[in-house]
């Protein structure tokens, strides 16, 4: 009789001494696959409300908030895009803004001298290209200025329905804790991932994995002792294991905080974020 296993680490326990083997033995490609398929859906247990964090009503707004979100929070984004699309309701309206005018408005969110010539650049573009609809084909979308893979995937995933994996910085350091992959290259991430789970998770996937890394599974201080998923993470312990400690460091909804959305969808059991210039 061999001993138990350890599902996260492949390792051995002695069956005698109950002891950790010295070896650990690796984790079959197969296991591994199990193992992040099971991770997906215990996120999904974890965050049944998982959504994109950016307020939006069609996909133009959603592509305009997503490229604004570079380099900063989406609860910013979410406080400046009100006053933006009150005034610019479509690509024609912001492609034809005077550049200050919009500079002002979304000087909150950081960049706001590159962000402009993207945002206006790429409605232009729309206006002239593509008959002032937002294209819903990868190849379209990034054509568009300021416009990547990462941000044509949310518009594609969120606004169409078209599956895409989104590797923004939480999606690949978690994909990386968790051993799905050992690659640094975004591009090379969604390949990999893309053969693990079907097509049809890749949206919510993103969506859950993106969710954890926000709340519980942070950069540096992750909350190991209040995570879900501790019997899967080879990584368990990179953080704060004690439980009570632990507790502290979650965000959001799972801190008993607000959220990033002003308008979050129905079912979203935390508080909406503020707006910007009230308390937060
Ligand atoms: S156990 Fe720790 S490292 Fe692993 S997913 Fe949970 S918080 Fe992240």
């Amino acid at each position: 009789m061999s001993g138990k296993q350890n599902s996260a680490l492949g390792e051995q326990l002695s069956p005698t001494s109950g002891k950790r083997n010295k070896t650990p033995k690796p984790e079959s490609r197969l296991a591994m696959v199990r193992r992040a398929r099971r991770i997906n859906r215990e996120l999904a247990d974890a965050y049944p409300y998982a959504h994109p964090e950016l307020d939006f009503e069609n996909a133009f707004q959603l592509l305009i908030a997503t490229v604004l979100s570079a380099q900063t929070t989406d609860l910013r984004v979410n406080q400046t895009t009100p006053a933006l699309f009150a005034k610019y309701p479509t690509p024609e309206d912001l492609a034809a803004a005077e550049p200050e005018a919009v500079e002002e408005i979304i000087r909150p969110t950081g960049f706001f001298r590159a962000k402009t010539r993207s945002i206006m650049g790429l409605s232009a573009a729309i206006r002239d290209d593509f008959g002032g609809e937002v294209p819903g084909r990868l190849k379209d979308l990034v054509t568009l200025p300021g416009v990547g893979r990462k941000t044509a995937f949310v518009v594609l995933g969120n606004a169409f329905g078209v599956p895409g994996i989104t590797v923004d910085t939480h999606f690949m350091r978690l994909a990386r804790r968790w051993k799905w992959t050992d690659q640094d290259d975004p591009v090379k991430i969604e390949a990999e991932i893309a053969t693990i789970f079907p097509k049809s998770e890749w949206t919510m996937l993103s969506h859950r994995v993106i969710f954890h890394g926000r709340r519980i599974c942070h950069a540096r201080r992750p909350a190991c002792g209040a995570c879900p998923i501790t019997h899967l993470c080879p990584a368990y312990g990179e953080g704060e294991t004690d439980p009570e400690k632990a507790r502290k460091l979650l965000k959001y909804e799972k801190g008993g905080q607000p959220g990033q959305r002003l308008k979050p969808p129905p079912d979203y059991p935390g508080k909406p974020a503020p707006a910007l210039g009230a308390i937060e």
